[in-house]
């Protein structure tokens, strides 16, 4: 049985004492024996948020890294950066980066290998947009998008399906389609690692979750987790959304 995985993307919002205030809410409404959490706050905000949920069961990532160790990149950061102040994920590939700053399925690739290399564990977004949808090509696009994930490690690997057109639209795929989505992701992923790998990455889904539509959206089947953003701004959004996810089931 996969645990359920909740991120909250903070995307360019915040401050150090927004963060604070933030984790110190979060952290006492976090159950250790419920889903796994990860705050991904802007770069700035990393050490004073590590610093807070430090032996929480909270934990810290980024929303994006640099593929090379180090080097004469100006305004990047690398993944063992990340790493050597305690943030355990980073958010690769999301739409945002894809579509306004130049991302591609090959630069994401190895963004996330370096992650991993880091010792860092990986969020890989990827997601249809509208038009693509429209067109039937969504899983051929989920196809494409996830050949980037080869050569990567599964077990510090989770997949966030997002797509495009319900990102910060406040339109929400249905279940069924989210469900559809990552049952094809999850096909894809026994192809590049094997059936029993596949079996253990989860697959969250992105797009305009909220408290309101959490619950339905979690308990499907291949739904391992959300990927939130606006909702994640909130404290008790976001508490409320970790605890719409449905209990695993005991005995497992
Ligand atoms: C995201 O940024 O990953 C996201 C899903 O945003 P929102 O929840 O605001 O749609």
């Amino acid at each position: 049985v996969r645990r359920k995985l909740i991120a909250a993307n903070w995307k360019m919002y915040g401050s150090c004492t927004r963060v604070q205030d933030f984790l110190e809410a979060l952290i006492p409404r976090v159950d250790p024996a419920g889903p796994e959490v990860v705050v991904c706050p802007p770069y700035t905000l990393l050490p004073v948020a590590v610093m807070v949920a430090t032996g929480s069961p909270v934990a810290i990532g980024a929303q994006n890294c640099h593929w090379a160790e180090e080097g004469a990149f100006t305004g990047e950061v690398a993944a063992p950066m990340l790493a050597e102040l305690g943030v355990r994920w980073v958010i690769v590939g999301h739409s945002e980066r894809r579509r306004l700053f130049g991302e591609s399925d090959e630069t994401a690739a190895q963004r996330a290998a370096a992650a991993q290399r880091a010792g860092l564990s990986v969020i890989f977004c990827l997601g249809e947009t509208l038009e693509e949808r429209e067109q039937g090509h969504t899983f051929a696009v989920l196809e494409r998008q996830s050949k980037a994930l080869e050569g990567l490690e599964p077990n510090v690997l989770a997949v966030a399906y997002e797509p495009v057109w319900a990102i910060g639209t406040g339109r929400t795929a249905t279940p069924q389609q989210a469900q559809e989505a990552h049952v094809f992701l999850r096909r894809c992923l026994a192809e590049l690692f094997g059936d029993s790998a596949a079996d253990t990455v989860r697959v969250l889904y992105g797009g305009s979750v909220n408290p309101g539509n959490a619950a339905v959206l979690l308990s499907e089947k291949d739904v391992d987790g959300a990927l939130v953003g606006g909702a994640s701004l909130d404290v008790g959004s976001f508490s409320d959304i970790i605890r719409s996810a449905p209990e695993p089931p005991t005995g497992a």
